[in-house]
C-alpha cells in the first residue's frame, strides 16, 4: 500500500469567501440567489468556474448536458499508463432554487477549485488523472426532476427524456437547454465510462442540524434517501360563493386541504419514521376571493432511505388522495413526475474520508443524508461518497442558509487529503 505523501496546505477560508461571494453575485434580482437550473445564469457560473480552472492549466471541456469538466493530468513521466489510469474526481453543481442560498452546491464546486489550486501550486504528486466537476441542473424546482446533469452521466435520464420534462411556464428540458447553447440530442454522449473512473467525493453543505448540535465540523455520508415526486390535480366545479349552498360544492381546495393533511398524517404513523413527506406547491384556479375553487394541482415529495417504503408511501398516498376525491365530488389525476432510488454509498470510500479527516485532526461522525445530490447517481458509475459540512440552525434552499468559511475550509481540507489517499489507493 501507498502511504499518501504529505500535503503542506490546508485550504483558506478567505480565499473559499471571496469564490461564494463571486457565485452569490450571479443572481436573479430579490431574496437569496435565484440561478435555475439550465438559465443563462447558471451557465455563467459555469464560465467562470471554466476560466478558473482553464487559468490553473486544467484541460475544461462542457459536454452536451452542460457539466463543466476540468481534468489535471498526473504528475511525473509514467507517460500513457498514467494518462489512461482511471481518474478519481470532486464536484457538485452551480444552479439553486428560487430564492436559495449561497451555499447548497457552491461548496462542493468552490472546495474542489481551492483543491486544484493546491495541486497545481503545491506540485501535489500524482499517479491519477483529477478531475473536478461543476454538474448542470442539480436542483428539481424547475423541472420536477432533480441531478439531471448527473443523470444523463449515468445515463439514468436520455436525449429522448428530454421532451417529457418541463418547468411551471411550459418550457421543456430540451427547449431550455437549446437556448443556452446545449445539444439535447447528444446529450447520450455525457455518459461516463466506469473503467475510465476509479472514484468520487462530493463536498457538500449538510442542510440539516446534526453535525451543527454536536460540533462535529465533518459528516461523511453513508446512505442517500431516495425521492418520489408527484403531481396531483384535483378538479372540482368552480362557481359563485355567494350563491352556491356548501352542501351543493365541489371544492377543489377543500379536497386537496384533507389530501395535504392526509401526506402528514401517513408520513407520521409508526410505520413511517424516517419517511418525509411534503406538499411544496399548490397552485389554486381561478384563485379569485369570490369564485369557489375548480382545480387545484399541488406536488408531493417522498423522501426515504428505504426503497421499499419509498415506493409504498408514494401508492399509499395516491390511494388516499383517490378516497379524499371521491368523498368530496371532484376527480383526480396523478401523476409521477420524478423518481430516484435511495443509495448506499460504498464503505470503502467513507473509510478513506475518515482517514482523509484524521490526516488533518479533525472530527467526523458518519450520517445519511436526507436530500438527493449528484454522487447518488454518479455512484451508479463511479464508487462515489460525499463530505457534509455544518449548516447553521440546519437551514438550507433559503437565503438564511450559512456555514462559517472556516468550515466550509475544513471540509475541503479533508476533500484535499481524501484525494491524495483515494490517489495512492490501489
Ligand atoms: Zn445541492
Amino acid at each position: 500500500m501507498h502511504y499518501p505523501p504529505a500535503v503542506a496546505s490546508r485550504v483558506e477560508a478567505a480565499r473559499i469567501s471571496r469564490w461564494i461571494d463571486r457565485f452569490a453575485a450571479m443572481t436573479e434580482p430579490g431574496h437569496g440567489v435565484t440561478r435555475l437550473a439550465y438559465s443563462p445564469l447558471e451557465r455563467e457560473a459555469h464560465a467562470l468556474f471554466a476560466a478558473e480552472m482553464t487559468a490553473l492549466g486544467l484541460t475544461v471541456k462542457t459536454d452536451a448536458a452542460g457539466n463543466t469538466i476540468a481534468e489535471l493530468a498526473p504528475t511525473g513521466d509514467e507517460g500513457d499508463a498514467a494518462e489512461h489510469a482511471p481518474a478519481i474526481g470532486t464536484g457538485s453543481h452551480l444552479d439553486s432554487v428560487p430564492e436559495g442560498g449561497r451555499f447548497d452546491g457552491i461548496a462542493g464546486v468552490v472546495a474542489g477549485m481551492e483543491v486544484a489550486r493546491i495541486a497545481v501550486e503545491e506540485d501535489v504528486q500524482r499517479r491519477r488523472p483529477w478531475r473536478f466537476v461543476a454538474f448542470a441542473s442539480e436542483e428539481g424546482a424547475r423541472f420536477g426532476q432533480a441531478c439531471n446533469g448527473s443523470r444523463m452521466i449515468a445515463g439514468l435520464t436520455r436525449s429522448a427524456d428530454l421532451h417529457a420534462l418541463h418547468d411551471a411556464n411550459g418550457v421543456t428540458m430540451a427547449q431550455a437547454m437549446m437556448q443556452v447553447g446545449l445539444a439535447p440530442e447528444s446529450v447520450d454522449s455525457a455518459r461516463w465510462r466506469a473503467d475510465d473512473w476509479f472514484a468520487f467525493v462530493e463536498m457538500h453543505i449538510e442542510q440539516g442540524g446534526v453535525l451543527e448540535s454536536k460540533g462535529t465540523p465533518v459528516g461523511i455520508v453513508d446512505t442517500i434517501s431516495g425521492s418520489t415526486r408527484l403531481q396531483a390535480t384535483l378538479l372540482g366545479q368552480a362557481s359563485h360563493t355567494g350563491g352556491t349552498p356548501m352542501r351543493l360544492r365541489k371544492d377543489a381546495l377543500v379536497a386537496a386541504s384533507e389530501c395535504v393533511l392526509a401526506c402528514q398524517a401517513i408520513a407520521t404513523d409508526p410505520e413511517h419514521h424516517g419517511t418525509r413527506v411534503t406538499v411544496g406547491r399548490l397552485e389554486v384556479f381561478p384563485g379569485s376571493i369570490t369564485t369557489i375553487p375548480g382545480k387545484v394541482v399541488f406536488t408531493v415529495d417522498v423522501r426515504d432511505v428505504d426503497s421499499d417504503r419509498q415506493r409504498r408511501t408514494s401508492e399509499a398516498l395516491a390511494s388516499a388522495f383517490e378516497r379524499i376525491s371521491a368523498a368530496r365530488g371532484t376527480t383526480l389525476a396523478v401523476e409521477v413526475i420524478g423518481d430516484t432510488s435511495p443509495v448506499v454509498l460504498p464503505s470503502w470510500i467513507v473509510d478513506e474520508i475518515a482517514a482523509g479527516a484524521a490526516d488533518v485532526g479533525l472530527a467526523y461522525r458518519v450520517l445519511p443524508s436526507g436530500a438527493s445530490h449528484d454522487s447518488q447517481q454518479i455512484n451508479r458509475v463511479v464508487p462515489a461518497g460525499m463530505i457534509f459540512v455544518p449548516s447553521r440552525d440546519g437551514l438550507s434552499h433559503v437565503p438564511e442558509e450559512f456555514t462559517r468559511a472556516e468550515e466550509l475550509a475544513d471540509g475541503a481540507t479533508v476533500l484535499l487529503r481524501t484525494m491524495v489517499r483515494l490517489d495512492a489507493a490501489a
